[in-house]
């Protein structure tokens, strides 16, 4: 039975010992035990514990985690600037379904930059700074006053695993997922892992102290997974192997939060399909958009108008697959029509196949959007979009969407959105909301890396800085700025 104290006693009530009390106690009973002790053993019921367990002279998956090494992570703190600084940690030991992970990358998500950097928190627009604070939760102020990691994800080798761990092995290479999947949930079975249960366990009293700071202050991963440091300490619900000889730059790119949610929403099918030949329009071309654009590419849409106002940007996304790009600055209030007169195609007579661009619910648009803009949780250094909220490019977002067509929207941003009514009701757009793209991160991540294997995903025109742990606060002071596309810290 897995034991935990204080913080971590209701997460283990809650969602772990449950799967524990499904599973046997007293074997090595693992997936690759199942598979390696044959498939014919599976046909004959309770033969299969006992012939599995005997064909393993040793349990791998007992291996015993290395309580009382040194790491080094970056630990935030309080508030405002200087709030994360680089320390020396002393990892605790680990039990139940706990892995500890070496970690070769990490990615440096803009969404976490207020905790990282000490920015003021999300709802206080930066446009607005002068404006009162907006309500700030009673769990993000527990969390402020907690040693905490951040870092939501990271790729790495698995260093050490509880006795109950049957997903991965030591030395196994996985992508510590951003979005946790334990394949036995509702919303797993239903087929949203993106939704799984445990992405709602991750709040002050679900975390668990994984190691200490020097005075001996207990220290958490934020997400249980703390990607900012040498030493990745999750749960196996969050972690997916993956076969691959990637470097850690380019792995750690393919399998970060960013390009899962935007090759997810594209490319795994899940809340909508890009049909071939369709047209797709992306609105935001930061490395969800650009990473949507690639998936895009990659279903066969035939036209991708990628829309951002960073040039670079967009010069990006001519690189790895659109076909157009717009400035949502230069467009101005013309940007949705712009996208219509682009989805037109040369057939745009009745009777005659085409597009309509007339009428109340507007005929034209792309057949399948993507939204990835969200909130400035800063004024970036480079060409600022047209509203620092999210909230326009959202709206934008979806009257650019044809009536039939599909709208899949992937940001952070703040505030409350407003549509035409009857556009709204009975125009025909179908709105998904997902997290991570509605990817499921078992099934997806190991497909990912596939096409980065074989040169169809760019990750290196995503990854533009990549800093040794030491440069973890510069990089993301580029992220904030968006004077880079995005960074990866190896470790
Ligand atoms: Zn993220
Ligand atoms: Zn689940």
């Amino acid at each position: 039975m897995v034991q935990y104290h204080g913080r971590g006693a209701e997460f283990a009530r809650a969602v772990g010992d449950t799967l524990v009390a499904m599973e046997p106690k007293d074997s090595a009973l693992s997936r690759r035990g199942v598979l390696t002790g044959g498939v014919a053993l599976a046909a004959q019921g309770g033969a299969l514990l006992a012939q599995t367990t005997t064909a393993q002279t040793k349990p791998v998956q007992s291996k015993p985690a290395a309580p009382g090494r040194k790491f080094r992570g970056w630990v935030s703190r309080g508030t405002g600037p200087g709030r994360t600084t680089l320390q020396d940690l002393t990892l605790r030991p680990i039990s139940g379904r706990q892995v500890v992970v070496r970690t070769e990358a990490t990615n440096l998500c803009y969404s976490n930059t207020t905790d990282v950097l000490g920015l003021p928190p999300p709802g206080v627009p930066p446009a607005n700074k002068d404006a009162p604070p907006g309500p700030v939760s009673p769990a993000f102020l527990a969390m402020s006053r907690m040693a905490l990691i951040q870092g939501h994800g990271g790729v790495g080798i698995v260093e050490a695993v509880g006795p109950e761990v049957r997903r991965v092995q030591v030395g196994d290479r996985v992508c510590v997922s951003g979005t946790p999947q334990c394949g036995s949930c509702y919303q797993c079975l239903r087929g949203r892992a993106d939704m799984c249960q445990f992405l709602g366990r991750q709040g002050p009293n679900d975390l668990v102290p994984i190691a200490d700071l020097r005075d001996g202050t207990p220290v958490y991963a934020n997400s249980h997974i703390g990607g900012l440091a040498e030493l990745m300490v999750t749960f196996e619900e969050w972690v997916v192997p993956v076969f691959t000889k990637a470097s850690a730059a380019d792995l750690g790119m393919v399998c970060s939060c960013v390009a899962v949610a935007g090759l997810g929403c594209t490319a795994s099918q899940v809340l909508a399909a890009i049909e071939t030949g369709s047209i797709v329009a992306v609105v935001g071309c930061g490395p969800l958009g650009l990473s949507a654009v690639q998936g895009a590419r990659i279903a066969g849409a035939s036209t991708i108008i990628a829309i951002d106002p960073i040039r670079v940007r967009r010069e990006v996304a001519l690189k790895v697959g659109a076909t157009h790009v717009l400035d949502p600055n230069v467009e101005g209030d013309k940007l949705v029509e712009k996208v219509r007169e682009l989805s037109n195609g040369p057939n745009n007579r009745l009777w005659a196949g085409g597009r309509d661009s007339g009428g109340l619910l507007g005929g034209a648009g792309a057949d399948f959007v993507v939204e990835g803009v969200g909130a400035d949780r800063a004024r970036p250094k480079l060409e600022a979009g047209p509203d620092p909220t999210g909230i326009l490019p959202l709206q934008q977002a979806y009257m650019m969407c044809s009536p039939g067509g599909h709208i899949v929207t992937t940001s952070l941003p703040t505030g409350n959105v407003t549509l035409p009514a009857v556009v709204f009701t009975i125009g025909g757009r179908t709105h998904h909301a997902g997290q991570c793209g509605g990817a499921n991160p078992m099934r997806d991540i190991p497909r990912f890396v596939e096409l980065l294997d074989k040169h169809q995903f760019d990750a290196k025109s995503l990854a533009t800085t990549i800093v040794p742990i030491e440069g973890m606060l510069d990089a993301y002071q580029q992220v904030v700025d968006r004077t880079t596309v995005t960074a990866l810290m190896t470790a």
